[in-house]
């Protein structure tokens, strides 16, 4: 006789699903035309018919340690053939933010972070760090002479208040993803085919050139937006490791030659950030068809990144052009979204990287890859 399991529905699960950008949940009636258009579903998996129906009735604890919502990459294929307008890929990128926000710890960080409501708050906090520390230690004034970043914010300052604050963020990432890890092998079971080290290396390898992004039709130009994106950060990462050896190894001192290899490649690293995230906002703009809404969670980051990407260039034109009143603002501007992203990244939509990352290894572990 088959296992009897009582399932109750959370509605208050449903509610905040629906809040933020799952609201067509209800739309769905099973039709399966999802699992056939979706490139990442399975023949062994009704993907995402199951995470719709698992949706409706409020399966919280099933759906947070759901590896199978990790493989969608809001392609929307399914969203334009679905009957229903039921946008199963929204649905899905949904599922995803409340996975980061109930595994996230501090758990109000999470709320904070991923309620565009309170991103003003979230703006506030660093640019008023800033403010009392540079008034406190007497730097709250435009400084004299040649526009040089550090005589207004000391690097010293910069690199204790970043890295400090970088370094909870990460502990705290680690931790929400070990917590995210253990709900998954604890609901999903750990029958392993593969080593976990093996098996991330396959993620990463399979990742780094976007290989599962081309499997998808409708939105194709994605894989394009994301890499520049993707690269972009990482380049800008390797730029601010490559400024801290130049300042503490070899004692060159802003401002840098804009011939120097470093500010080329820092340009170009930011270049691709712009680019990346303007082609973002053009293909989720751009009526291909697809019946989908992007999601408040998605857009404030996207927002983020973008005046990121203005801020950090304004920053470099203001100061080449001599404008001190105008460049010292601009610099504390840009320096607050870069708080926003490196410091809130566990909450943020940065985060889904090592979500993502853990739940294709979890399936490589256990032989459900979709290759
Ligand atoms: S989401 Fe749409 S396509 Fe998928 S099963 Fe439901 S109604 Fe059908
Ligand atoms: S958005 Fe794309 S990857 Fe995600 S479920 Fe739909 S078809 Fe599959």
């Amino acid at each position: 006789m088959s296992e009897e399991r009582v399932l109750s529905p959370d509605i208050q699960f449903i509610k905040e699903l629906r809040a933020v950008g799952g609201e067509t949940v209800k739309k769905c009636y099973q039709c399966a035309t999802c699992g056939v258009v979706c490139p990442m579903a399975g023949d062994e998996r009704p993907f995402p018919r199951k995470e719709m129906i698992m949706g409706q009735l409020g399966l919280k604890d099933q759906l947070i340690v759901d590896p199978d919502i990790w493989y969608c990459h809001n392609c929307n294929d399914c969203s334009k053939y679905c009957p229903r307008g039921a946008r199963p890929g929204d649905v899905l990128g949904a599922l995803r933010a409340k996975s980061i926000q109930e595994f996230a710890i501090p758990k109000f960080m999470g709320q904070i972070v991923t309620n565009p409501k309170m991103t003003i708050v979230a703006l506030a906090i660093p640019l008023v760090i800033f403010l009392v520390l540079l008034g406190l230690t007497g730097h709250l004034r435009i400084p004299e002479g040649e526009i040089v970043y550090s005589k207004f914010f000391p690097i010293p300052y910069i690199e204790i208040l970043f890295m400090s604050l970088v370094g909870l963020a990460g502990i705290a990432y680690i931790v929400s993803l070990k917590r995210f890890w253990d709900g998954i092998t604890a609901a999903n079971g750990k029958n392993y085919i593969k080593r976990f080290d093996d098996a991330l290396l396959e993620t990463i390898l399979e990742f780094l050139p976007h290989r599962k992004f081309t499997k998808c039709e409708t939105n194709a130009d994605r894989k394009n937006a994301h890499f520049l994106v993707f690269y972009g950060f990482v380049g800008l990462f390797i730029t601010t490791l490559w400024i801290t050896f130049y300042y503490y190894v070899f004692k060159i001192h802003s401002p840098i030659a804009l011939s120097d290899p470093m500010k080329w490649f820092a340009n170009i690293s930011a270049l691709s950030l712009l680019v990346g995230i303007l082609m973002v906002i053009s293909n989720r703009a751009k009526d291909k068809g697809v019946n989908s809404k992007t999601s408040s969670f998605d857009m404030t980051f996207i927002v983020i990144v973008l005046l990121l990407a203005i801020t950090g260039i304004l920053t470099e034109l203001i100061r080449l052009m001599g404008i001190a009143g105008l460049a010292y603002p601009m610099y504390l501007i840009h320096l607050t979204f870069v708080f926003y992203t490196i410091v809130y990244f566990p909450y943020s939509k940065l985060a889904h990287m090592g979500y993502r990352a853990l739940a294709i290894t979890y399936a490589k572990m256990t032989g459900r890859d979709i290759e």
